[in-house]
């Protein structure tokens, strides 16, 4: 019988509060959506869109041809990793978006590959859309398996949501920043406290 060796490649010099670039991507890839009050901005929200932005981050090769039900599916695994990340925050998580991305998964295929030495990767076996959101499916799973995931959250801000990672001693970070979404939640809640005093 030949011997299972799980043993894993030295990890890069990565501080344990610092994303690895594959999380990165994850997070980046949520970011493509960026809400505040009265504003939205979605950078791959048209089938060119989608096809350039998956190319700049080499999870496609080269610009593809994409159609409007392949945004349809990139938006709902975004959204499905935002409700994901809430849920590192102490929220429950959202069964629907579980289902969502486990069917993406599916759909991508996703096998693992021996062929990188002494460290087994997940890939997918798909083409296109399928293949480059398997992509960041796999990374995310890496990063379920080195803990780092935990600390990748979305903005407690309902009008932000924006992914960050939470680089805090004690994982308790809530906002993608102190100073802008972080004072607003502290301001409303100084103002709910002070009517609530008035009345
Ligand atoms: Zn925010």
């Amino acid at each position: 019988m030949v011997p299972i060796s799980m043993k894993r490649a030295a990890a890069p010099e990565l501080s344990p509060r610092e994303p690895p670039p594959t999380l990165e991507l994850v997070r980046d890839f949520i970011n493509t959506l960026h809400t505040d009050t009265g504003l939205r901005e979605d950078a791959i929200d048209s089938p060119q869109a989608l096809s350039r932005w998956l190319a700049e981050h080499k999870l496609l090769a080269g610009r593809q041809h994409l159609t409007q039900a392949d945004v349809h599916h990139a938006a709902s695994v975004r959204e499905a990793f935002r409700e994901l990340l809430e849920a590192n925050d102490g929220h429950p998580a959202d069964k629907a978006a579980l289902e969502i991305l486990s069917r993406a998964a599916r759909s991508a295929q996703l096998f693992v590959d021996f062929g990188s030495g002494d460290r087994a990767r997940l890939r997918p076996a798909a083409h296109g859309v399928d293949a480059a959101l398997g992509t960041l499916l796999a990374y995310a799973f890496e990063a379920m398996s080195d803990g780092s995931w935990r600390r990748l959250k979305a903005c407690n801000e309902h009008d932000c949501r924006w992914a960050f990672y939470d680089r805090s001693k004690n994982q308790t970070g809530s906002w993608c920043s102190m100073r802008s979404c972080g004072n607003r939640a502290k301001a409303r809640r100084f103002r709910a406290k002070h009517t609530a005093a008035v009345d």
